[in-house]
């Protein structure tokens, strides 16, 4: 196996840090992914410290001008050499590369052609295809080794079944694994015609660019098959030169959005790459994606279609194609599923499929950050509209600690005991859903910030409440649930009044409000909390199309399985905790159950809240444990080395955020972008100790020796010996590496 060069792992900027998970779009193919290692790079002139273009694009673009070409060494593509294909495949790439011998270059070529077209006239698809993968890989920038999702991927691409449905898990790189199935089906028969349907242009012009620009133009085996001058050669459309010569004529690869105007179009083998996209959430959307589907399918009727695909609702397109079954009662559609992760069904671990790309860890990693329905369909691609009935918020999630609500500390960190509180009211919940103790550490900290969240009362009828929600965070990543209330009055006025009043008695850090820019409530609040003599800013936050229910779930879920949030006895006793609960235990995901009657205001601001620090709420506890230890430094960061501080040397502005970053996740020593992190200052620090451990051992070594040897001890050695002792001894007991 090639040699990788070491992987740096930096720590993020503040304000890259805080953009992680948050969806971005790409500037080149339009499509929305979340922003991370794997689908982003960081780049500190970009966009909040990440690039705007995915990493697929910039891979695509990279392998077009074949910047990466001249970078490759001969061993990055050998692999495992088990015979002598990968030798030729080497040396017809260095050869083409450095345009000596072409006629060598063209024997090379033509022979692992050959074997690739005698596997498949054989009927050994699957190694001829293999083998396909094997030449054009080193085409591929950042190419990975493949995993046990892509056999599962490439067993539905091969199968010669004229319907194939494949759902597989995002980011498994199907749409590359596509492209290449093209090339290959496209080499095998030149008159082939193939149209690539995706969900927007910008990502089938990629389709298209990688198959042209990238396969036709580099790869010697694909050399005969770039079009000539007389062929059609757009950026949607291209044609062969062996097409030309027959009458049926027409492109050899069409790639279109999904939205494109596409009668007039033929193929023989229709391919729909990701049509589903992640707006594609409601029955109506779904219903009116299936209607355009039904055109593309008279463009051919008959032939071959191969469906790819990642689900985004219950009522999925693919899900809809995967129940479609003719007059005898048989399936339509070949269904085959390709999972990044696999659950162990013994323990409860879970287990990457690709593990070149994601770790076990992450596995674990993203099944703590959704809920129990987004596993379900995103990781394990189960479709089950059933679910959505599901009432899955249980008060016996939340961690039940007694402490005093309007105290300014709670302890650092709550586990589950699994001891019930049979004395306080479960309201509403159903039997067995009962609170169960926490049991809080003896160590008590500062809460890092107090988020308050308001979900004014829809206003149609008089008796419904403006649900108001205090939740305050501890930098261990613990959510402390310190007040909830339904408030409802007499007039608008008073209510008002108690809102901001609630604020107040709190001390809330952050306001938000459930309202769409025009809305007047944030503003009217504004102005009370002014009268208080308590002046804060409104944050407005809007549901943005999402569903109720699925957003307060989403939002709730997470956290308090992982039991993160802390409920305090006084809160789960009150009335208006009662109303909570009640409120809780029927929310689903297909919205409110029951009836319209039914309220969600306390619930829904409490969800309010959690989302706003969602990051902090199920990120690695033992991350933020450590950096809660390492802020405990903060006050050495500024002072100098000499006085036993951390010496850093610029003052430059402070977090603004009072210690706490955008996503709720406390970040010490925060100082100018290009000063030294914090881990950077630790490690300098600790070089700067051990130095001194050595100079100190190093000056009692000459006492000593004067001592033995009877001569005179120099006194101004022995005090410098002696002042070094009380930076040593600060140093090494604030030691954190
Ligand atoms: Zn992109």
């Amino acid at each position: 196996m090639a040699k990788k060069p070491p992987v740096t792992r930096r720590k993020l900027s503040a304000v890259a840090r805080a953009e992680v998970g948050q969806i971005r779009e790409c500037d080149r193919c339009g499509e929305s992914k979340e922003v991370t290692n794997k689908t982003y790079s960081t780049l500190v002139k970009g966009l909040r410290g990440w690039h705007t273009t995915c990493r697929v694009c910039q891979g695509v673009e990279r392998a077009e001008k074949r910047a990466f070409a001249s970078e490759r060494l001969a061993a990055d593509f050998i692999p495992e050499s088990i015979d002598d294909t990968d030798d030729m495949i080497n040396e017809m790439y260095l050869l083409a590369e450095t345009q000596r011998n072409p006629a060598r270059t063209d024997e090379l070529a033509t022979l692992l052609r050959e074997r690739v077209t005698t596997l498949h006239k054989d009927g050994e698809d699957l190694e001829s295809f293999r083998l396909f993968v094997r030449c054009i890989r080193p085409m591929v920038a950042g190419w990975k080794t493949p995993g046990a999702i892509h056999d599962d991927i490439i067993d539905g691409l091969i199968s010669t079944h004229r319907r194939r449905l494949i759902i597989a898990t995002r980011y498994s790189a199907k749409s590359t694994i596509t492209s290449m199935y093209v090339a290959w089906r496209i080499m095998l028969d030149p008159l082939l015609k193939v149209m690539v349907v995706s969900k927007g242009a910008k990502l089938a012009a990629r389709m298209l660019r990688t198959v042209r620009r990238v396969y036709f133009a580099n790869c010697p085996l694909l050399h005969h098959l770039e079009p000539t001058e007389d062929c059609l050669d757009n950026a949607e459309q291209f044609q062969t030169p062996q097409s030309l010569s027959v009458v049926t004529g027409g492109a050899t690869l069409s790639c279109f959005g999904v939205t494109s105007d596409l009668p007039g179009y033929r193929s023989d083998l229709t391919i729909g790459d990701d049509v589903e996209g992640p707006k594609d959430d409601t029955p109506e959307k779904v219903g009116d994606l299936i209607e355009t589907l039904n055109e593309l399918h008279m463009i051919n009727p008959t032939g071959e279609k191969i469906m790819l695909g990642t689900y985004q609702s219950e009522f999925s397109t693919y899900a809809q194609l995967a129940d479609k079954v003719d007059d005898e009662g048989t399936p339509v559609w070949e269904h085959h599923r390709a999972c990044m992760f696999e659950e162990d069904p013994e323990g409860k671990g879970i287990r990457s499929r690709w593990p070149e790309m994601f770790s076990d860890k992450d596995g674990v990693d993203w099944r703590r950050s959704v809920t129990a329905r987004g596993w379900r369909l995103h990781a394990m691609l189960i479709c089950d509209p059933s679910i959505l009935n599901e009432k899955p918020l249980k008060i016996s999630d939340f961690l039940l600690v007694r402490h005093d609500p309007k105290a300014l500390q709670f302890p650092v960190s709550v586990g589950r005991s699994g001891v019930k509180a049979d004395q306080v009211s479960t309201w509403g919940a159903p039997k067995g859903d009962v609170w169960y103790h926490g049991t809080p550490s003896e160590r008590l900290t500062d809460y890092v910030q107090t988020i308050a969240a308001v979900d004014p009362a829809s206003g149609l009828a008089g008796r419904d409440a403006i649900g108001v929600a205090v939740l305050s965070v501890l930098p261990s990543g613990l959510g402390v649930v310190r007040h909830l209330e339904g408030v409802r009055g007499p007039d608008k006025d008073t209510n008002m009044k108690r809102v901001a009043a609630i604020m107040k008695e709190y001390g809330a850090s952050h306001l938000v409000v459930e309202e769409t820019v025009e809305g007047f409530f944030g503003a009217t609040l504004e102005n009370h909390l002014i009268m208080l003599g308590y002046p804060m800013t409104v944050e407005k936050v809007t549901s943005g199309g999402q569903k109720k229910g699925v957003r307060i779930i989403e939002a709730l879920a997470p956290p308090m399985g992982a039991g993160r949030l802390v409920m305090l006895e006084s809160v789960a006793e009150s009335d208006h905790g009662g109303d909570f609960v009640n409120q809780l235990v029927k929310v689903s995901y297909d919205g409110r159950t029951g009836k319209a009657k039914d309220h969600d205001d306390i619930v829904d601001a409490l969800a309010h809240a959690v989302a706003k620090v969602k990051g902090s709420l199920i990120s690695d506890r033992s991350e933020l444990m450590a950096d809660f230890e390492a802020s405990r430094l903060e006050p050495l960061r500024f002072v100098p080395l000499r006085q036993g501080g951390l010496g850093g040397s610029d003052h430059g502005p402070r977090n603004p955020h009072g210690g706490i970053g955008s996503h709720g996740i406390p970040l010490p020593g925060i100082g100018p972008e290009d000063s030294m992190s914090m881990g950077e200052l630790l490690i300098e620090e600790d070089i700067v100790l051990t130095k001194m451990i050595a100079r100190r051992d190093a000056l009692q070594h000459v006492v000593r020796d004067d001592i033995t040897h009877g001569r005179q001890v120099d006194q101004d050695m022995v005090c410098r010996i002696k002042a070094m002792g009380v930076p040593i001894k600060g140093r090494q007991e604030n030691q954190c590496l």
